[in-house]
């Protein structure tokens, strides 16, 4: 993950700034199509000592290029107020994350030749688990990661780590050192890259002539198909769709040669392979998946125009049931203490006035309160203390781990409302 420390002309602190210009072709400023309001940093959770002090707020727009169909924030936050002291630091993953990550390192060992000559770089490294599996295999690796715990943790682990921010400067420095790399990896960190330029050329510089990049991000159809409106937030400045991906490599000598869907990570996780535009020969994949986006209308103005009304409609429904349970003394909780939660009870007006709680499994989460809506959050063993008469399902995409977790509350009558793609009573 990187930080906006980075970012050209960060505006001064406290201010947010317009976005001027597009952040991957340098066009015009992207057209808004959907404005969350003023919202405070969703990840910036609220300690018990902090209350009296009211969270920063900042513009949440998003707007669409139409000059390389990039989705994009329309304003710029200072740099401090991204990443604090606190930033929440995750080193647990799902078990399907780790499955889906094994079988990547399994496919790319046998599809690219891999051994003990070959280089696997990763930026955005964290903790190392991806790499360690290329370690245990005898294969060389090198972690790149900004952030210093996770990165110690990496190096703790046997994975050489560089504690660093990808870039074209960085690439060139290992280029120098006599480094080039068989493959790069980059999961999940491309939407928080503020100079998107230097990162793809970083991956230009570093790429030897016949390697490969993987670039896995949820893509931008999963976020409209579904209204996941609320996995927009300030942290996240960019919202990829291979239409965009592909116009943004093509300036750095890159082609698309692959793209593979996997329906159940973070959404709809998408992971665009690349390689320099001499060695390439793109899969049937490239096309289909182009040809697709396009008759979705992922290219136009036009099916983001709508996408926004449908999440106007989304928030005005869901806004109407919780007043409305809440007006026949229904009590409310939510479970789920994540960013999405936070965006989208801010964006939709919700708060401590109608959801008495959130629970959240995250230990280092309770006793603090999201922000923004001022909800405290509690240890999920509270549900059955208090049994609220609904759950707002605020971690909507593990939903069936979550109901399967709370069956004895549903037993004792408890409801489920599940917020998106429309807002259901279960
Ligand atoms: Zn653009």
């Amino acid at each position: 993950m990187s930080s906006a420390s980075e970012a050209e002309g960060a505006p001064a602190a406290g201010l947010a700034a317009p976005v001027t210009a597009c952040r991957s072709c340098d066009g015009p400023a992207p057209r808004a199509f959907l404005s969350l309001g003023a919202t405070p940093v969703a990840n910036r959770l609220v300690k018990a000592d902090s209350l009296g002090a009211a969270d920063p707020s900042f513009p949440l727009e998003v707007g669409f290029c139409e000059q390389c169909a990039l989705v994009q924030l329309t304003h710029v936050l200072p740099a401090d107020e991204i990443f604090d002291a606190d930033y929440p630091y995750f080193s647990s993953f799902s078990d399907t994350l780790v499955r889906h990550s094994e079988k990547h390192v399994i496919d790319l060992i046998a599809s690219r030749g891999l051994g003990p000559d070959s280089l696997v770089v990763e930026v955005a490294s964290n903790d190392g688990y991806l790499l360690k599996a290329f370690v245990e295999r005898g294969i060389p690796v090198l972690g790149i990661e900004p952030t210093p715990g996770p990165a110690a943790a990496a190096r703790a682990a046997g994975v050489p780590t560089r504690e660093a921010f990808f870039g074209a400067e960085l690439a060139r420095t290992l280029v120098a050192e006599g480094l080039k790399a068989d493959v790069i990896i980059a999961n999940n960190v491309m939407a928080h890259v503020p100079d998107l330029n230097s990162f793809v050329e970083g991956f230009s510089i570093l790429l030897k002539d016949d390697g490969i990049i993987d670039v896995e991000n949820p893509g931008v159809g999963g976020l409209l198909a579904n209204n996941e409106f609320d996995t927009v937030y300030h942290e996240h400045f960019c919202y990829f769709s291979t239409i965009a991906v592909d116009a943004l490599m093509r300036r750095h000598g890159l082609a698309l040669v692959g793209v593979d869907e996997f329906a159940e990570l973070h959404g709809g996780t998408l992971r665009w392979r690349m390689q320099h535009q001499a060695a390439a020969v793109p899969a049937e994949s490239v096309a289909a998946v182009l040809g697709a986006e396009r008759s979705a209308g992922l290219g136009t103005f036009e099916r983001y125009a709508s996408f926004g009304d449908d999440v106007r409609a989304l928030q005005a429904e869901l806004a109407e049931l919780l007043r409305s349970l809440r007006a026949q003394g229904r009590t409310i909780a939510a479970y789920g203490a994540a960013a999405k939660g936070a965006t989208l009870l801010n964006s939709t007006g919700l708060d401590n006035s109608l959801i008495d709680f959130v629970v959240d499994r995250n230990t280092h989460k309770q006793g603090k309160y999201l922000p923004g809506a001022r909800i405290p959050i509690l240890d999920p063993a509270v549900l059955l203390e208090r049994q609220p008469d609904y759950l707002l399902l605020l971690a909507w995409n593990v939903k069936k781990e979550i109901m399967s977790q709370q069956e004895e509350y549903a037993a004792r009558g408890g409801h489920f409302i599940v917020p998106v793609p429309r807002p259901v009573v279960l």
